[in-house]
């Protein structure tokens, strides 16, 4: 008998799976709108220009390979918690204890492990529901118990803030972590107003909940970096001492480069010193210190003046094609073909993916019928969409609706 025959097979990825379908359909006008990274107005994946200078720059200055420290690059590390806090923050002097992390999931990982062994009260995290996949498995893997709050409005396809309010005011108990997506959130593009963070802030404080924020897109939702910070930096501004995981993944499109940050408000200098030194504790037996090259891109990027002012023209040219092509799916399904229902939330939804409230058979007849990809929940992504096959997919979407 071998060592493994008990092992069970476990279920397939629920966003890779569509991506593998994609690939077996041999039909020409096939679109995958599964798959959560940014394409070009002709579908292909995009190397930022300010990326390529970078590696130029760096390339010239022939670095060698030799071990970051086990938290990571330190400059690039200082430049993203600039980015995110802002420059004029108070903890950024203060005291902002970071490390640099296998990007945005490997920041959630860090911060998971960090508060399950020195957060001192409950081991509860409260997720938005729903929530990104892997939220679920990265907090229940680090020793969480994994509870839900309202967010999404399944009849209005946007914010349902009364369930939301009502879960946080009354359903989490005192203490508890309660999990943010700072901007863009994924898979519903429901973002909260900035008065409607407000509201958030002032009951997290009220009841003290953790605030721990998830930025993935800081750039991409309004394309502009500042903007999308607004969540964070109001939390700060308000005296809460939150946590923070942030990606360069979708922002600078170094998906496969594992460039983010993971960072924690700490009182003063001296608490910083001790957090820090207990980060090092949680990330050596993990990965012992991070790669080097993607930090490298990000932080010439983030330290050169040219580069950097390149970069935000950069970001804000993805962030205005993903709104470009709401705009186009909005007009097509609602005038040009009077598709049957209200599409009004494809415009207003935020970032790289809409809820299009498809249902599960509609997604599963528009792969089998029109070769049109997307995840079982109805989640598309709107970067897989451009000039050539938008019309396509409209005539599909109302295809399955009809
Ligand atoms: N959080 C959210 C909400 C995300 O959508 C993603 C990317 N899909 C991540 C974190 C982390 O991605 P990565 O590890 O590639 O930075």
């Amino acid at each position: 008998l071998s060592t493994w025959s008990a092992v069970p097979a476990g279920p397939p990825d629920a966003i890779l799976g569509v991506t593998e379908a994609f690939k077996a359909d041999k039909d020409p006008r096939k679109i995958n709108l599964g798959v959560g990274a940014y394409r070009d107005d002709q579908g292909k994946p995009y190397v930022l220009d300010c990326v390529k200078k970078a590696e130029s720059i760096l390339e010239a200055s022939k670095p060698d390979k030799e071990y970051l420290p086990i938290t990571g690059h330190a400059e690039f590390t200082k430049n993203a918690v600039k980015l995110a806090y802002g420059a004029d923050s108070t903890p950024l002097k203060a005291g902002i204890s970071s490390t640099q992390s296998i990007s945005g999931t490997g920041a959630l990982r860090i911060g998971a492990a960090f508060l399950a062994r020195h957060y001192p009260h409950s081991k509860v995290v409260y997720l938005p529901s729903p929530s990104w996949g892997n939220h679920v498995p990265i907090f229940r893997d680090s020793g969480f118990e994994v509870r839900n709050y309202t967010y999404f409005d399944p009849t209005t396809l946007g914010l349902n803030f009364e369930g939301l309010k009502a879960d946080l005011l009354t359903k989490a108990p005192e203490n508890s972590v309660v999990l943010l997506h700072a901007c863009a959130h994924n898979p519903t593009g429901v973002d909260p107003t900035p008065e409607q963070w407000a509201e958030i802030s002032d009951i997290c404080k009220e009841r003290k909940l953790f605030p721990f924020f998830d930025m993935a897109y800081q750039g991409f939702a309004s394309g502009s970096t500042s903007r999308d910070a607004f969540a964070v930096r109001h939390f700060v501004s308000q005296g809460h001492q939150i946590a923070l995981c942030q990606s360069f993944a979708k922002n600078m499109g170094l998906y496969g480069e594992r460039v983010g940050a993971f960072s924690l408000v700490t009182a003063d200098p001296e608490e910083k010193a001790r957090v820090d030194s207990q980060l090092k504790i949680i990330i050596r037996p993990m990965y012992s210190n991070p790669p080097v090259h993607g930090a490298r891109i990000a932080n010439t990027i983030l330290a050169n003046e040219d580069l950097y002012t390149q970069w935000e023209g950069e970001v804000k040219g993805m962030a205005d094609r993903i709104i470009t092509m709401r705009e186009k799916l909005h007009n097509i399904l609602t005038h040009d073909l009077k598709t049957p229902g209200d599409w009004g939330h494809i415009k207003s939804q935020i970032g790289m993916f809409s809820f299009t409230g498809l249902k599960k058979a509609q997604t599963v007849a528009l792969a089998d019928k029109a070769h049109v990809y997307m995840t079982a929940d109805g989640r598309i992504s709107m970067a897989g969409l451009n000039a050539s096959n938008i019309a396509y997919f409209a005539e599909s979407v109302d295809g399955a609706v009809k």
